[in-house]
């Protein structure tokens, strides 16, 4: 979608700095981190919400959590734990409808 934050990131149009990318999924840094590491893992293909994953997509989310265990273990934070959020519509406080998991980590998190 040519209105999306994410998608101009995955195409480039928007910088960001990138932890991780193949051809279905890509990892980077988030703008204003919440932790130590704050990373967001997001699907290259442009689904809005966790609500729009539909079984053809079930491989491509299997893929997303190998994506984490691999930031995770690059970002040294695999052995000393993290957490993993999505934040679906409104009420989740979703505020980018492209879905994306937030892994945060690096410190005892407090929230
Ligand atoms: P949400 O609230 O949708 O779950 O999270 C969106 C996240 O995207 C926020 O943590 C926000 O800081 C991050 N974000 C928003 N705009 C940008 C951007 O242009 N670049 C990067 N790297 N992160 C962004
Ligand atoms: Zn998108």
């Amino acid at each position: 979608m040519s209105d999306c934050l994410f998608c101009k990131i995955v195409d480039g149009t928007i910088l960001a700095k990138k932890v991780y990318e193949d051809q279905h999924v890509i990892a980077f840094h988030d703008i204003n981190p919440k932790a130590k590491v704050h990373v967001l893992v997001i699907p290259k293909k442009h689904l809005e919400t966790l609500m729009d994953v539909q079984e053809e997509d079930l491989p491509l989310m299997g893929k997303i959590t190998s994506v984490i265990q691999t930031v995770a273990k690059d970002l040294q934070i695999a052995d000393s734990g993290f957490r993993v959020i999505n934040n679906c519509k409104e009420d989740g406080g979703q505020e980018v409808f492209h879905l994306h998991y937030h892994l945060l980590g690096g410190e005892k998190l407090s929230f």
